[in-house]
């Protein structure tokens, strides 16, 4: 299965993504809206459900899954 980057659009079949994981978005309400914040998606956006976010925007202290 293909994934996909919802901030930066960039795909697991994207030869550039060798070295990136993918992350759903936490189900936790308050989570999520700390992930929206940090990518700066604004927090009125609806957003399709499982979307996922690259680790190119994370520290990889700051992933946890
Ligand atoms: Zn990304």
């Amino acid at each position: 299965m293909v994934q996909s980057c919802y901030v930066c659009k960039i795909n697991s079949k994207n030869p550039e993504s060798v070295d990136i994981s993918f992350h759903r978005l936490p189900a936790v309400p308050v989570k999520r809206l700390i992930w929206m914040s940090l990518l700066g998606i604004d927090s009125q956006t609806i957003l399709p459900i499982g979307i996922r976010v690259c680790s190119k925007h994370f520290r990889k202290t700051t992933v946890t899954v």
